[in-house]
């Protein structure tokens, strides 16, 4: 069986049960390709049966791993309550790994307080045995090659050898909703896990500017998605049509302001759908003086375009920071493949590091600003990887 801890839920005293629920709902998301599955919840553990064959459980822990709101995951055998069968059970289940190393240790855990031996009890008692049936075995209470874990749960006993961690954070869906504003590159996906991994649903935005970015380009940042997606039971991409704003812009605006025009269209489009979606916040990968879009009077400039709260959560986060993370939720192989972005195509020689908000708005006056933003939404279409 496959046996999930989820720590933080029970730690903050928040409702319980919807967390639990929630979770179980994302579990079985995320593992729906994975056979028959009979999933129970007790004790703070989520159980996961397989009822098709034990291979399951293998294919099992290795999805939860992506799953946001699971602290640990341990790949147990489950068995009748007694010493006699645990043993009989270790040695069925690990005793080619027994027969192969030097030094083990019990550990035991008595969730079920009414189990007649207490926790240092079972330990001796299932050592013991262990080393009278295995004569190449010492115990090794500091550094043993292996930890036998037994527990007496409600109904059962299970033995394991160790836990692996889960991606932690809170279940998807259990603390809102939010748009991520997400293009092609190394830093809005990872803006997307943490915001994601914090249990608020997510919804993605992609200003498209077809053909001045190409098709390949979009099915990058659709890849992107899968793949933050599969940490939070899919993510939806509502893919905006940018072209013709973006050929307005340089055709009406001082060519400084592009960048800045371009991003408080993109600030107001994306406020505009996620209104319509239910979302509370814009989220996105800025991060503070990285580019010259992101100095701190240009993120005002930015901010000022909208009134939903903006979260960045990359902003105070250097470059290689971004880049571990991306490493590690392996999103970066994908972000680093050479197609263009829309900022890219059209970015200004000078842009201006300095803006003043009033200068960038009168720019942005030049243009119809609702006829753009309309056609904008209408022309808008949600695709999922
Ligand atoms: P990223 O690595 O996320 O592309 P960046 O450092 O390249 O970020 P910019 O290109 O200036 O920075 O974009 C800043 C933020 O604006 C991005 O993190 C993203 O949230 C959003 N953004 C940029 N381009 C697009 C786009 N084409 N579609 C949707 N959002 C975008
Ligand atoms: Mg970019």
């Amino acid at each position: 069986m496959v046996l999930v801890r989820y720590g933080e839920i029970i730690l903050k005293g928040y409702n319980r049960p919807v967390f639990e629920d929630a979770l179980i709902k994302n579990i079985r998301k995320a593992i729906a390709d994975a056979g028959e599955v009979k999933i129970t919840k007790a004790q703070a553990t989520i159980y996961i049966e397989p009822m098709e064959n034990d291979e399951q459980t293998d294919t099992i822990a290795d999805k939860l791993k992506k799953v946001f709101g699971i602290v640990s995951i341990v790949i147990a055998y489950r068995t009748e309550k007694s010493i006699d069968a645990v043993c009989a059970e270790i040695k069925e289940s690990f005793g080619e790994l027994l027969c192969g190393v030097k030094t083990f240790k019990v550990e035991a855990k008595r969730a079920d307080k009414k189990f007649p031996l207490k926790s240092p009890e079972i330990c001796a008692e299932v050592g013991g045995r262990m080393l009278a049936a295995y004569h190449n075995l010492k115990v090794d209470v500091k550094n043993p090659d292996v930890i036998l874990h037994v527990e007496m749960r409600e109904g059962y006993a299970y033995v394991h050898t160790g836990r692996e961690k889960g991606t932690g954070g809170m279940p998807s869906g259990t603390n809102g909703k939010a748009m991520l504003l997400l293009s092609g590159g190394i830093d809005s996906p990872v803006a997307g896990y943490m915001i994601g991994k914090r249990g608020v649903q997510l919804e993605a935005i992609h200003f498209f500017s077809y053909p001045y970015t190409s098709e390949r380009a979009k099915d990058k940042v659709m890849k992107l998605a899968g793949i933050i997606g599969n940490y939070m039971g899919g993510l939806k991409v509502h893919v905006v049509p940018f072209t013709d704003i973006q050929l307005e812009i340089r055709d009406k605006c001082p060519e400084e302001h592009l960048t800045l025009v371009m991003r408080r269209f993109m600030m107001q489009i994306a406020q505009r759908i996620a209104e319509k979606r239910g979302c509370q916040a814009l989220v996105t990968g800025e991060s503070i003086g990285q580019v010259a879009s992101q100095t701190m009077s240009a993120l005002a400039v930015t901010d000022d375009a909208v009134t939903m709260p903006v979260f960045r959560p990359l902003i105070g986060m250097d470059k290689e920071e971004i880049v571990e993370i991306s490493r590690k939720i392996d999103t970066f192989e994908t972000s680093i493949l050479p197609y263009e972005d829309c900022c890219t195509v059209f970015t200004p020689k000078h842009p201006t590091t300095k803006p003043k908000v009033e200068k960038i708005i009168a720019s942005q006056n030049l243009l119809d600003v609702e006829k753009l933003i309309n056609e904008a939404v209408e022309g808008t279409v949600i695709e999922e990887y």
